[in-house]
């Protein structure tokens, strides 16, 4: 689904990603860690062109990204993604955060895309707040909302930027659990968390990112158990 081959990105001259190669299946769920700086955020960003790169090639579904506008729509139009900050519109309802991409962008018909996001919204268990603005809800439950909201333009593909980070311990789990669901229903996943063990349960396969290089990849159980690279053993050492 996801193909980045040679990749580096500089910002004006600092080389923030460097010779980057992941290959990311249909339905698999990737985590990706690393120390602050490494490169998370960049990589993320990149496949879904809200930062450009320099060199290299990222392909998502068969389609290259380049300059052209209409591979941007494209790829955007099938990757969803959430953030730390939830990023939800303050001045709509919860309702009304859902349907407007899908009816704007998609050209759903309004009434479609109410059932849509009442669809979703359940699914993550909050359709007893849709008539509420996102600053009458809890972090836990604006995530489950940004979470629902990327749901109902109907992704192939969930990017995910430390979901967790910003949340009180006890709103956590209920945002993984909700990952956890998705996971289960084959969505194709690429998710930068320090849950650890979110990686453990979810993952085919834990990427660890330092300088930005990807360092080390492998399938949970050798990664946690058998770390080849010193900077990942000192890693895990100090988030498990
Ligand atoms: P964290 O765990 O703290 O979120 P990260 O691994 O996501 O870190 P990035 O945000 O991708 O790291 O940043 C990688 C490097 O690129 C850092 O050194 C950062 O200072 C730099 N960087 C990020 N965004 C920009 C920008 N817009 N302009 C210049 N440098 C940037
Ligand atoms: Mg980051």
């Amino acid at each position: 689904a996801i193909d980045i081959r040679n990749m580096n990105k500089w910002y004006g001259t600092y080389h923030a990603l460097r010779d980057i190669n992941l290959t990311v299946a249909r339905g698999e769920r990737i985590v990706i860690c690393g120390p602050s700086g490494s490169g998370k955020s960049t990589m993320i960003r990149c496949i879904n062109a809200l930062e450009d790169h320099q060199s290299g090639s990222i392909t998502v579904d068969g389609t290259r990204l380049s300059s052209d506008l209409r591979n941007i729509d494209r790829i955007r139009s099938e990757v969803g993604m959430c953030f730390q900050h939830f990023n939800l519109f303050p001045h709509l309802t919860i309702l009304e955060n859902c349907t407007l991409a899908p009816v704007w962008v998609r050209k759903i018909p309004f009434e479609e895309a109410e059932d849509i996001a009442v669809h979703y919204l359940d699914k993550v268990g909050v359709l007893d707040q849709a008539g509420k603005y996102p600053g009458q809800l809890s972090g836990g439950q604006q995530q489950r909302v940004a979470i629902a909201r990327s749901l109902c333009m109907k992704p192939r593909i969930m990017l995910f930027d430390e979901p967790t980070s910003a949340l009180d311990p006890e709103m956590i789990k209920e945002v993984l659990d909700t990952m956890l669901q998705l996971a289960q229903e084959g969505m194709t996943m690429l998710c930068v968390t320090h849950e650890m063990g979110f990686a453990r349960e979810v993952a085919d396969r834990v990427v660890f990112m330092d300088m930005g290089q990807i360092m080390e990849e492998n399938a949970p159980e050798a990664f946690f158990e058998a770390p080849r690279n010193d900077r990942t053993r000192l890693f895990l050492g100090q988030v498990l």
